[in-house]
């Protein structure tokens, strides 16, 4: 039998191949001032601003712009869904075990690239768009549960289930995942650029095949 009880899953660079930070891939595409974004994210790593404050200063640079859900759908044209990453997910699913996405991406990609992802996760925790009835971006239900605080949706999840963080995986690409890698039981660098989360993570995964976390989850 398995040892784990939960998966918990980043989205950007891990469920979707393609991208660092769906953030910036909006950004890029509705041409937002690049000066401005740079000052938010500097405050931000300086702790001067919280991360609500840095996603919702963003959010309000779309606003301006008026871009509407088609836009989104426009700047995400390019992504696709990681390879395997269906049968993964189905694979950890019929082996009885719970799935979490625990990322500071926008719904509105995993809405257009995996449509059942609420029926396939048992935990969702990521950032909602929202919009007028003419499509047009009014704003945003932001995660703060990204960068550092993606371990306490970890701890949130197992306080409420009763598991031990011995019995959970996380899977992640980046350096908002080094936090939660530091307190899953197993975790596990996949399509990783990061040097800090190479070094953190139990086990590396090198290539784009998401099958290939299962032997190290389903032992
Ligand atoms: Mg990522």
């Amino acid at each position: 039998m398995a040892p784990f009880k939960l998966v918990c899953f980043d989205v950007d660079g891990t469920l979707i191949d393609n991208l660092t930070f769906s953030w910036e891939v909006f950004h890029n595409h509705f041409g937002c001032d690049a000066n401005k974004r740079e000052q938010a994210r500097n405050k931000f790593f300086s702790g001067a601003i919280t991360y609500l404050e840095w996603a919702n200063h963003d959010i309000g640079m779309w606003i301006e712009k008026g871009v509407t859900k088609k836009d989104f759908q426009d700047a995400i044209k390019g992504l696709k869904l990681m390879e395997g990453a269906v049968e993964t997910i189905h694979a950890l699913k019929k082996a009885g075990l719970k799935l979490a996405i625990i990322s500071g991406s926008v719904d509105i990609i995993l809405e257009t690239l995996l449509p059942d992802y609420k029926k396939l996760f048992d935990d969702v925790f990521f950032s909602h768009l929202t919009f007028d009835g003419q499509g047009r971006l009014t704003g945003a239900d932001v995660t703060e549960f990204d960068m550092i605080k993606k371990a306490d949706a970890l701890r949130a999840i197992i306080r409420r289930e009763g598991y031990s963080l011995k019995e959970c995986v996380h899977i992640g690409d980046y350096l908002n995942d080094v936090e939660i890698a530091k307190i899953a039981g197993l975790s596990i660098a996949f399509n990783c650029s990061d040097e800090t989360l190479r070094k953190t993570a139990t086990v590396v995964v090198e290539g784009k095949d998401l099958r290939n976390v299962l032997p190290y989850i389903l032992k």
